[in-house]
């Protein structure tokens, strides 16, 4: 497909580095499409070095924001006026919307965002979960999961039992305890992932479950962070945040285990963008056709 670009044509970036994998273009195009936008994004490989002007270029450009990127997340708040109450307990961001005054004019004021955990929680409600007062166990305590559980924590979550390996990754885990637990009326708990026994009690406790570790995906494709299918208690909501393989072999044990409410990382993914985009745009895109289109 040509995009119609014009003279009245509005950017959108995508600033990180590396980037040209990416399939973000492929999805806000498409939206900025069916929306009748006259809007397009272009990803920019843009590092730490180059970050801060790349980001003035947002100003100066006039650009609507930008999508950002591994490995300016967490850098990238050094350089805009304002940061969003998640965005800041999570300590990364991953978008930066330019923001518009009372006539739609970009005003070169720059706030971010990150619509990651907010695209998770999304998923959620789409398919008709209401997650408020629910207790749940998340594995992980990098970028995705640090997103998941410091909105859900926001939005009503009651309880959270983060597990993870003791890897570099642990500390980061009890510094987002401690923050959830300081900041927001959620009671969070770090635990060791090796105490399988605990693990078993907090999942059969748990109305949401969500693996948000690369646990399940190349190269780690084979394995699951669950010994065993008697970890699932079948009215257990289960999610991964993989979605490459679409089907991962925590999802298998899920549904062998007789749950019936499983999801991958799709969701997440797609409504991360959607999000970002209405920030861009104020439009709410057609989610089924985003879905029939991106597959
Ligand atoms: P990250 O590198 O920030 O964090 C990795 C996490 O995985 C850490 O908690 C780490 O301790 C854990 N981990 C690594 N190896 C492990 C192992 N062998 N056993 C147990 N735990 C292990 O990565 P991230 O950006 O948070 O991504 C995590 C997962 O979420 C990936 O699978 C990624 O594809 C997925 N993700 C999905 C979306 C989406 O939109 N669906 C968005 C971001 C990330």
């Amino acid at each position: 497909m040509m995009p119609n670009v014009t003279g009245h044509t509005e950017l959108v970036g995508l600033m990180a580095y590396p980037i040209r994998h990416t399939q973000s273009p492929t999805t806000h195009n498409l939206a900025y499409d069916k929306n009748g936008d006259d809007v397009i994004q272009l990803a920019f490989e843009v590092d730490n070095d180059s970050l801060k002007d790349a980001v003035q270029s947002i100003r100066a450009l006039k650009m609507l924001g930008s999508n950002i990127s591994m490995p300016n997340k967490t850098v990238v708040h050094k350089y805009l006026d304002e940061v969003d109450e998640a965005a800041k307990l999570c300590g990364a961001i991953n978008t930066v919307v330019n923001m518009r005054d009372e006539n739609g004019q970009v005003t070169g004021k720059l706030k971010g965002y990150n619509t990651d955990g907010m695209g998770y929680w999304q998923g959620l409600k789409e398919e008709g979960i209401d997650f408020k007062g629910m207790k749940m166990v998340l594995i992980g305590t990098g970028g995705a999961a640090t997103a998941i559980a410091v909105r859900g924590a926001l939005d009503g979550i009651a309880e959270i039992e983060i597990f993870n390996i003791k890897d570099k990754f642990y500390s980061r885990g009890e510094e987002i305890v401690d923050l959830i637990n300081k900041n927001t009326n959620c009671k969070a708990t770090m635990n060791d992932l090796a105490d399988h026994d605990l693990l078993k009690e907090k999942m059969h406790a748990a109305d949401l479950f969500c693996d948000a570790t690369g646990v399940g995906m190349h190269p780690l494709e084979d394995l699951s962070n669950i010994p065993d299918t008697s970890f699932f208690k079948k009215d257990l909501i289960v999610t991964d945040t993989v979605y490459a393989p679409r089907e991962t072999v925590m999802m298998k044990q899920a549904k062998e285990a007789g749950c019936e409410k499983v999801y991958n990382g799709m969701s997440m993914m797609l409504f991360q963008a959607l999000i970002a985009i209405k920030l861009y745009t104020g439009k709410d895109t057609p989610v089924d056709y985003m879905k029939e289109k991106l597959g």
